[in-house]
């Protein structure tokens, strides 16, 4: 609609300029109309000339002249309607329109003229308008003010210009004229046609322009009246589009289209995230050779029709894929989507990674009960008897407090493990004496070992005080201890170490025992860890100590590591905030 306006302006405006182009087209067409009458007129003056110039020297003429045959003379001028013969040699044609004249001479003496006197009226004028193929009155003479056409003699005013056309009026009408003068006298050649006629061509060209113009206009209002919707729902449908990619770039979850050939149509930001395989080297290539264990995705992961439906079952399907050497676990579901089918996945390696860790802990932590728990049945129904010596029953007694203990101990664990799963261990800040903590876990430690192991305390005179929970810090120095005697089946030697370390204090705990591969020594502080979950040694443990003791020294703003070789032995060790040392006095 906007654009209507002004193209329709533009239309009228286009409309009058064809308009002044006819007009000009007319004038030039009256110029074409005269000079063709022009050249036949000028033809047939040459002509008349010619017999002006045989009759002077005819000696017919001559006698008429000296014998004074007037009769001859009339009889030659009617035979030539372009040439006048006088006799004498005086003057020559007063008021006549003379083009030419020819002295008819004898002995020395001129006799008489012949004269060209063009017979300018309307037969002439219908003859050379005929001759030139103008159309009926166009051509005619201007004599003086009078113009003479085939059909009509009338008085001009104003008289046309020469050479330019200009408008007239005879006898009450208004006509476009071109003049071009013939002779001395004010004679011309004209050309006319009605102004009523001109206009009249003008205003049709001029209406046929606008209505043609407007005629386009409306047609293309009516295009874009019915093209619009489309161009918006292309629009819309582009928008939307650019909204949907900028989406699934933005998703966290892993996305990728394959066609119905089994080619991979698009891999979104989050896949390549997720997978490390960039999106060029996947887009555009069959899912067979791009994706990894797609043999895997497309047997297990079954393909709903609409998201969230499969059999009325979970679509997720959780699949492993190795991805440069990496095992991953994905899970993936799958939606038809026209001919393609669209996947998504996340990454579900930690999920599962617990999961295993999980169920090892279940199977760990019943063998671990299982064992004190039978040790107590049996020591329970044995001092059931009555006439048990008094060293066996004081035997039995121990046990059940040894094995008591032990699954004290184990409670113990999972209690703190869950405690601080949920952020609500309390850990005490103060200050204690390391050394005395160190000796007292020593002695624990001494009580629980055969005579194949020794426990030693290695301590520097001086020790600062140690920042910290005393109570944690023991539970922890008391952990590692137990796992240098546990894993040191033959025994050896156990170094429990206290060193200040700069503004810290580091207590060690190196042993000669079975030692970490340098792969695992990581992985160890993990939660359920085991290097050995089946217990193939015959060790029996749960996987949450060393996470207990990383999470309690990192609760007192130290840190715990290991270096260990294994066969050689492992070192644990961890390092709290000490007290200043007093400066000696
Ligand atoms: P566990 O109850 O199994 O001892 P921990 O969290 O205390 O659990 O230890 C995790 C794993 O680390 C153990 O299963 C064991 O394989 C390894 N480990 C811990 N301490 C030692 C050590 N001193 N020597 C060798 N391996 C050790």
């Amino acid at each position: 609609m906007l654009l209507a306006l002004p193209l329709a302006v533009a239309v009228w405006t286009f409309g009058g300029l064809a308009a002044r182009r006819a007009r000009n087209n007319a004038d030039q067409a009256l110029v074409r109309d005269l000079n063709s009458g022009a050249s036949v007129y000028v033809r047939r003056l040459g002509e008349a000339r010619g017999t002006a110039d045989r009759l002077a020297r005819s000696r017919r003429v001559a006698r008429a002249f000296t014998q004074g045959h007037e009769r001859t003379l009339r009889a030659i001028e009617q035979a030539h309607p372009w040439i006048l013969v006088l006799q004498g040699s005086a003057g020559g044609l007063h008021g006549r329109n003379e083009q030419g004249r020819v002295d008819v001479i004898a002995g020395r003496r001129t006799i008489g003229r012949v004269f060209v006197v063009p017979p300018f009226g309307r037969p002439l004028a219908r003859d050379i308008g005929d001759e030139a193929r103008l159309p009926g009155g166009r051509f005619g003479f201007l004599l003086d003010h009078r113009l003479v056409r085939e059909d009509d003699v009338g008085r001009v005013d104003p008289p046309p210009m020469v050479g330019k056309a200009t408008d007239i009026r005879m006898q009450g009408l208004e006509y476009r004229a071109v003049a071009q003068p013939v002779g001395e006298r004010r004679t011309a050649l004209i050309t006319v046609r009605k102004q009523s006629e001109i206009a009249a061509a003008a205003e049709n060209v001029r209406w046929r322009v606008i209505v043609i113009g407007l005629g386009l206009i409306g047609a293309f209002l009516v295009a874009a009246y019915a093209v619009a919707p489309a161009i918006a729902r292309t629009r819309l449908s582009r928008l939307q589009r650019d909204q949907a990619q900028r989406v699934l770039a933005r998703l966290g979850d892993g996305v990728f289209v394959v066609d119905h050939d089994g080619v991979v149509q698009l891999w979104n930001q989050a896949a390549e995230a997720i997978t490390g395989l960039r999106a060029a080297e996947v887009h555009g290539r069959r899912a067979e050779e791009a994706i990894p264990g797609w043999t895997t995705i497309a047997t297990f992961v079954p393909v709903a029709d609409r998201p969230g439906e499969v059999d009325g079952t979970s679509s997720a399907e959780t699949v492993p894929v190795e991805v440069a050497g990496r095992e991953l676990w994905l899970s993936i579901v799958a939606v038809a989507l026209d001919d393609d089918t669209v996947y998504a996945f996340r990454d579900a390696t930690h999920d599962r990674r617990l999961e295993d860790l999980r169920s090892q802990f279940v199977a760990t932590i019943s063998h671990e009960l299982r064992t004190p728990l039978a040790s107590l049945h049996g020591a329970a129904l044995t001092l059931r008897e009555h006439d048990l010596p008094a060293q066996t029953q004081d035997d039995l007694l121990e046990m059940i407090a040894e094995q008591s203990n032990r699954l004290a101990n184990l409670v113990e664990e999972i209690l703190v493990a869950g405690q601080l799963d949920s952020g609500s261990l309390r850990v005490v800040a103060d200050t204690f004496d390391p050394e005395e903590l160190v000796r007292g876990v020593v002695k624990v430690g001494q009580s629980r070992v055969g005579d194949e192991t020794t426990i030693e305390v290695v301590v520097p005179p001086v020790v600062p005080k140690a920042h910290g929970d005393s109570e944690r810090t023991r539970q922890v120095l008391l952990n590692l201890l137990d796992n240098a005697i546990k894993y040191s089946p033959s025994g050896g030697r156990i170094e429990v170490g206290l060193a200040t370390a700069g503004d810290r204090l580091r207590f060690t705990v190196q042993d000669q025992g079975l030692g970490i591969p340098v792969g695992e020594q990581e992985r160890i502080f993990d939660k359920f860890y085991r290097l050995d979950p089946d217990q193939r040694r015959g060790i029996g443990g749960t996987g949450l100590g060393l996470y207990i003791c990383r999470e309690l020294v990192q609760s007192m703003h130290g840190r715990i590591w290991v270096e260990s070789e294994p066969g050689r032995g492992t070192t644990f060790a961890f390092e709290l905030p000490a007290e200043p040392v007093p400066a000696p006095v």
